[in-house]
């Protein structure tokens, strides 16, 4: 099984995402792996947002088996000084993966209901493009909701090691949740292991 979210190279293969757009030039002809052109919400303040409209289109037309990600919204304390700039940048990224029909990665930290609003609306304007959360963490019913809007999810060690982690993902059908190593490529085979034992050795 790939690695369904990763900042680093995997042999399992997988999607590797950027986190600036420092990023792009160096994960753009990974070996194996798909890349995920955007900025992540913690440097959403760093960026002018009109470039990054610019740059992130041309990437993706340059790119065409490109997705894109990271991006999302991340309201905690240490970021919801800035929260609105992320906002800006995560339409610009929902935008640009509509419109180059890409699957977009979404971090959510104490914001997945901000996240499910925003989506809804778009689903509402046909503007949604494919979704994708990785670090899952919210509860069954939410997920129904992003189920029901076509998202995938994923989930690491930490979500994986988690108590409330049976009830949060066994009822994840199967095809909608996968494995993830994000910043910690040493943890990806006991990020496998787990996994499999969780969906009862369903998916292989
Ligand atoms: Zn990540």
């Amino acid at each position: 099984m790939k690695d369904y979210h990763t900042h680093h190279p995997n042999p399992a293969g997988g999607s590797i995402c950027a986190v600036t757009s420092e990023d792009w030039p160096r994960i753009a002809d990974t070996p194996g792996m798909t890349p995920c052109f955007g900025i992540h919400p913690w440097h959403a303040h760093e960026v002018d947002v009109a470039e990054v409209a610019f740059e992130l289109d041309d990437w993706l037309s340059r790119y065409p088996g490109a997705d894109v990600g990271e991006t999302g919204l991340d309201a905690s304390e240490r970021y919801k000084s800035t929260l609105e700039q992320q906002r800006l940048l995560l339409h610009v990224h929902l935008g640009a993966a509509f419109r180059h029909e890409r699957c977009v990665h979404l971090h959510g930290v104490r914001a997945w209901a901000e996240l499910l609003h925003i989506l809804k609306e778009r689903a509402r304007c046909n503007t949604l493009p494919r979704i994708h959360l990785h670090a899952w963490n919210g509860s069954h019913e939410m997920a129904r909701e992003f189920l029901a809007l076509g998202a995938i999810f994923s989930v690491g060690l930490r979500e994986l090691n988690h108590p409330h982690a049976e009830e949060r993902y066994a009822r994840i059908p199967e095809g909608r949740l996968f494995p993830e190593s994000d910043d910690a490529p040493a943890d990806w085979p006991r990020t496998l292991a787990l996994f499999r034992l969780l969906r009862g050795g369903l998916i292989l």
